[in-house]
């Protein structure tokens, strides 16, 4: 049985936050607002997963006005997702994902981010598609924000327990 779902997240360009896309630390003079470590890629991933497999979405399970979730990296989330899923009796197939930023440019790191999230789900690389766009300079989704859309297929590999 196949199982797919989507995610989608947003967060604002702030000065002073590190930028942590992928679980990937890219030097640049903005980072992302948010209580997490406010990684997009991985919110929309955990996003997807999540609704694959019929399991509601990140703030259920990650409330932002949760302390232990203060700064946290999501990569802990996208772990206790797999998690999740796992338990449920799904594997993911695959996952593909956009991210859209005007800058930096993502694909000096998109190999990193590719290992990242392949050694969390304990999947292969070739598993996992990061795709990133910019939205050419014409709205704050890019600029004032980066946004990131994901999609991923679960199989369901033995009945709930
Ligand atoms: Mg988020």
């Amino acid at each position: 049985m196949l199982r797919v779902g989507i995610g989608y997240d947003i967060h604002r360009l702030v000065r002073h936050r590190k930028l942590v896309l992928g679980g990937v630390h890219m030097p640049f003079a903005k980072g992302l607002h948010a209580h997490s470590d406010g990684d997009v890629l991985l919110h929309a991933l955990c996003d997807a997963l999540l609704g694959a497999a019929g399991l509601g979405d990140i703030g259920i399970h990650f409330p932002n006005t949760d302390t232990r979730y203060k700064n946290i990296s999501s990569l802990k989330l996208l772990e206790a997702v797999n998690c999740a899923i796992l338990e449920r009796g799904y594997k993911v197939s695959n996952i593909d994902s956009v991210l859209i930023a005007d800058s930096p440019k993502i694909s000096p790191y998109r190999n990193s981010i590719i290992k990242n999230i392949s050694s969390t789900l304990k999947i292969k690389s070739a598993q996992v598609n990061i795709k990133a766009t910019t939205s050419e300079g014409i709205g704050p989704i890019g600029s004032k924000a980066i946004a990131s859309y994901a999609v991923a297929l679960l199989l369901k590999v033995k009945r709930k327990h």
